[in-house]
């Protein structure tokens, strides 16, 4: 299925554009990702080298002649009676043109919009035989979410890197919730000191963690498509399956993890909610909480929604494979927090799905950063860090623009700035304190 997918303000800027613009055609440059099918990604950096020519037509919806003769791909969106249908093209380098098949809007709604072979707006593009006959067992769901956010919501494919204690329960969530397609990366085995509070069999010591999980979900509520890998993110495989999904959950235990999958996020135009839990101290001065953030591609980064907490050390991690695996073979859990406790990690995994839930349902329109500590008495204290800011201008991110939907040309960009000094502003307020 060749897509379009857009950030939906950015899209939504456009369209305003269009309707201004006398000649009736834009011209923007777009990100691509090319496996099989082809993934066009709505970007404002001008390092994109293609070009999507978008129009409008209220008679015929098919491409003006100057979109078809110099981009990369056409894009007619209807207007007056056509109004709510759009329709693609796509120009392949060998062979004759494709269809874009599907717009996907990025944002709250995650709506998406079959461009071909129905020029209709629909928000259901795969309605399958599940939908059809059994949405008994969700009933309660879908009366809690309404159908079509439920629909909508579970016919995402999502990404779940890192499939520890979180990883493990936010996956587990999503399988129950009825999602069709979903993804389990996490290069570790699982050890001895993982099993404590873990629903395991101990005969699953020294087994990959992603393909135990995938195991227990397939008798739970197996998704249409599971897939589990069992390498680090930054592997070629994991890039190759990551871009075919459409939302990103990041529950790793270390910024560099985390530092990656958001970039990935912003180079191919995906939201990620970022899980962070974290114990530190002991006695009195122990301290627990969690930092969950929903990234929306084209308005925020990771970077600049509470950042890292090492942000230098990250990069430098991620610098090299040999680096990568070097710093992961030394690491002790012990020196990094105080312990794990599975009560908080279940908490902040379904909170983090309540965000998904919400975004989907459109009841939250913005990038959110939800930050949970417990204090000595054991007293809960839930804030939105962010919101405190956004009296104040905030400094414009660089690394929001830097990596926004380049796609695969992206990619040496992201090598460079893994291997550069620090640079760009300290994320403010103060970094996330979980780990
Ligand atoms: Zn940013």
């Amino acid at each position: 299925m060749n897509v379009l997918a857009y950030p939906l303000a950015m899209f939504e800027a456009i369209l305003r554009r269009l309707m201004r613009e006398p000649a009736g055609v834009l011209f923007l440059p777009v990100g691509q990702c090319r496996d099989s099918d082809v993934q066009l990604l709505g970007t404002a950096n001008p390092q994109a080298t293609g070009l999507l020519a978008v129009s409008r037509s209220a008679g015929r919806l098919a491409p003006s002649r100057a979109g078809v003769d110099t981009a990369a791909a056409a894009l007619v969106v209807g207007t007056e009676h056509l109004s709510g249908q759009a329709w693609g093209l796509l120009r392949r380098e060998t062979g004759q043109p494709q269809p874009l098949h599907l717009l996907s809007l990025q944002g709250p709604g995650m709506h998406r919009i079959v461009l071909h072979p129905t020029p209709a707006l629909r928000s259901d593009p795969h309605p399958g035989p599940r939908h059809a006959a059994g949405t008994e067992r969700w009933s309660r769901t879908i009366g809690a979410l309404g159908e079509q956010a439920w629909r909508r919501l579970t016919d995402l494919a999502y990404a779940v890197v890192g499939c520890g204690r979180t990883g493990a329960a936010v996956a587990s969530g999503l399988a129950c919730l009825g999602v069709r397609s979903l993804l389990l990366l996490d290069p570790d085995s699982l050890e001895l000191h993982n099993l404590g509070e873990m629903a395991v069999a101990p005969e699953c010591t020294g087994r990959p963690k992603a393909e135990i999980l995938a195991e227990q979900l397939r008798v739970l509520s197996p998704p249409t498509t599971l897939h589990a890998l069992t390498c680090s993110v930054t592997h070629r495989l994991a890039l190759r399956a990551i871009r075919n999904t459409d939302f990103l959950f990041s529950c790793v235990d270390h910024d560099a993890a985390r530092l990656a999958v958001g970039v990935l996020a912003a180079l191919y135009v995906k939201p990620l909610i970022d899980i962070a839990t974290g114990i530190h101290g002991a006695g009195p001065e122990r301290r627990m909480g969690a930092d969950i953030r929903l990234v929306l591609p084209g308005e925020r980064c990771l970077l600049c929604l509470g950042g890292l907490t090492d942000e230098p050390d990250a990069r430098r991690i991620l610098r090299s494979q040999r680096e990568e695996i070097r710093f992961y073979a030394a690491r002790d859990w012990s020196d990094e927090r105080a312990g794990s406790l599975a009560s908080l990690n279940h908490t902040a995994a379904s909170l983090a799905q309540r965000m998904a839930e919400d975004l989907v349902a459109e009841r939250i329109q913005h990038s959110t950063w939800l930050h949970l500590e417990f204090d000595a008495a054991g007293v809960l204290t839930a804030s939105y860090p962010d919101r405190l800011t956004q009296e104040t201008p905030r400094a414009a991110c660089p690394h929001c623009a830097r990596f926004q939907g380049l796609g695969d040309e992206g990619l040496p960009l992201v090598r460079s700035f893994f291997s550069a000094g620090q640079e760009g502003p300290r994320p403010d307020p103060e970094p996330a304190h979980a780990t």
